[in-house]
């Protein structure tokens, strides 16, 4: 089976890679896909699968921000956060984590490689190495990564789980090229 053209390699990218479109306001860095990396993927044949954006599903667009008041993007990024903790939005990471790894077990059991995820590094949700909380950037994993490893865990499913930034092309680069070549 499967012996036609395709691969058999996938993996999984946070939504905003594919789509900045999804972004928090004033947070968008390229007009559509972050270029540099979506091109790498591309060159390197794996199958793209793009994960749903947990704070869109949840909070809509504009993340339901106050229209009449000012906001700076930390504070916006903080209550963002605080909303994504809630029971309810939880509910839903957990829902998105079973269909992922559903998906994934699927091309495992079919002896495909998935090539592991890419979120992104310093969201309150889709954070990796790091996440974002009372004003800043810290250590840790957003809310959406949590409960997929959890998830992950309790399934026995186990992929290599990275990080990377629209800001840096570069080292979003690298980080995707140790994750086709491990
Ligand atoms: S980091 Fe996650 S929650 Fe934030 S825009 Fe990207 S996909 Fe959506």
């Amino acid at each position: 089976m499967f012996t036609d053209a395709r691969s058999k390699k996938v993996i999984l990218v946070s939504h905003c890679i594919l789509n900045q479109n999804a972004k928090i306001d004033r947070c968008a860095s390229y007009p559509g896909a972050m270029r540099e990396v979506t091109q790498a993927l591309l060159d390197a044949g794996v199958g793209i699968i793009q994960i749903p954006c947990p704070e869109l599903l949840f909070l809509g667009l504009d993340r339901r921000v106050e229209k009449d008041k000012e906001t700076m993007v930390e504070s916006e990024d903080d209550r963002v956060g605080v909303l994504m903790n809630k029971t309810v939005p939880k509910v839903l990471c957990g829902k998105i984590s079973y269909d992922l790894i559903y998906q994934i077990k699927q091309y495992q059991l079919n002896g495909f490689t998935v090539v592991g995820m890419l979120g992104i590094n310093g969201s309150p949700t889709c954070g990796v190495e790091t996440t974002w909380e009372n004003g800043k950037e810290t250590d840790g994993s957003g809310i959406f990564i949590k409960i997929f490893k959890e998830e992950c865990a309790d399934q026995g499913v186990k992929i290599p789980i990275r990080g990377i930034k629209a800001q840096d092309p570069q080292a979003a680069l690298d980080t995707l090229k140790e994750l086709l070549n491990s």
